[in-house]
């Protein structure tokens, strides 16, 4: 009778297995692998304890970190939107920003600061504007394409330092993982070759602790960008201070606390996973069945890293020339001029003809 049967997932290819009374092995129609009850019994039981996955955080609002602005502190700021880009930009009212770091817009830095979090954290400056002027000089040098714009003085000046917000999260996760692995062996006597697969149900459980775990809380900022200007070493990061943006910018954050949090989620059960895989040994291939990760009452923080930017419009284009302000690490992109381009071309077919022809020279 069809509901006195038990069905059972074959460990190997996840194909149902039924069960009929009276029988004390089963085999799987699909793969042909052969268990005992116990087996198939445990194993759903390993499967069934795993706890459901649970990322709780702490809500993160004013009263939370470092708390909120101190009187005084907001009225001696100054901000601007740019009508342009949209980019919103935060300074002390003595650095007057002339020009948008992020699209080189005229701007007027005049509006009253409000309805921004207090920052946890500041990473300071720690490379100085003539390191940074240097970096781009050595960035341009060398380049016979780069139109004439991006070589004056005036270029070098619009160097800016912006202070990029970051959510950093810290969390002591627990996280139980279920793997299959195989194990392969063959052999031969003198009629056959046999191959022999071994299938194991691997369990992995440990707990972890994350600290400042970053996601970019601008959209301003690109991503792939601000990926390629890490690390930052987070164990510098000091109270914040409004007085750290003397002479500096601070971007104010677009993607709130709420949308970062997936991010970080993501960010810390991959690093979950890759610990716990990285126990699995021995094995010709192993396979991810769940990796649960639970985080209860992790702590946010709102920190602030310093990037050395320079964005240039260049016929329609943004490109961009950016340091780490803390390590100098350097990056960006820059254009080709397209008149330079084909004089350039047409001098390399110079200089390849007359290689051609003196080589014909030398043979006669
Ligand atoms: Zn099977
Ligand atoms: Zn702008």
């Amino acid at each position: 009778m069809a509901d006195s049967m038990i069905v059972y997932k074959c460990p190997c290819c996840g194909a149902d297995i039924q069960y009929a009374a009276g029988t004390d092995k089963l085999k799987c129609m699909y793969c042909d692998n052969e268990y005992e009850i116990s087996t198939l019994q445990g194993y759903e039981e390993g499967l069934s304890q795993q706890k459901p996955e649970n990322f709780s955080w702490k809500t993160y609002d004013e009263r939370s970190g470092n708390g909120d602005w101190s009187e005084g502190e907001l009225s001696s700021l100054k901000s601007f939107k740019c009508s342009h880009c949209g980019g919103e930009i935060i300074g002390d009212g003595s650095t007057m920003a002339s020009t948008c770091p992020y699209c080189d817009n005229p701007v007027v830095m005049n509006e009253a600061v409000e309805g921004v979090l207090r920052p946890d954290f500041v990473i300071p400056f720690k490379v100085d504007r003539s390191k940074v002027e240097k970096a781009y000089a050595n960035f341009i040098k060398g380049k016979p394409l780069l139109p004439k714009s991006f070589r004056s003085e005036n270029r070098i000046q619009n160097i800016k330092g912006i202070y990029v917000p970051f959510w950093l999260f810290d969390a002591n996760s627990t996280g139980d993982a279920h793997y299959k692995g195989t194990k392969v062996k063959h052999w031969s006597d003198s009629k056959y070759i046999y191959t022999k697969t071994e299938h194991y149900s691997i369990v992995r459980a440990g707990v972890m602790s994350f600290e400042k775990v970053p996601v970019d809380g601008s959209t301003k900022m690109d991503d792939a960008l601000m990926e390629s200007l890490e690390p930052f070493h987070y164990d510098e990061a000091v109270d914040f201070s409004t007085a750290y943006l003397a002479g500096f910018f601070a971007d104010r954050y677009d993607v709130d606390v709420a949308h970062s949090i997936d991010r970080a989620n993501a960010r810390i059960k991959n690093s979950t996973d890759e610990v716990l895989k990285s126990t699995v040994k021995g094995y010709m291939k192993v396979v991810n069945e769940n990796v649960n990760v639970q985080i209860n009452e992790g702590e946010i923080r709102y920190a602030l890293m310093p990037v050395w930017v320079c964005n240039t419009e260049y016929k329609g284009e943004n490109y961009m020339f950016a340091v780490n302000g803390q390590t100098g690490k350097t990056v960006g992109n820059l254009p080709i001029d397209k008149m330079k381009k084909l004089l350039f071309g047409a001098a390399a077919m110079a200089v390849s003809f007359a290689a051609v022809f003196s080589f014909i020279t030398f043979l006669l």
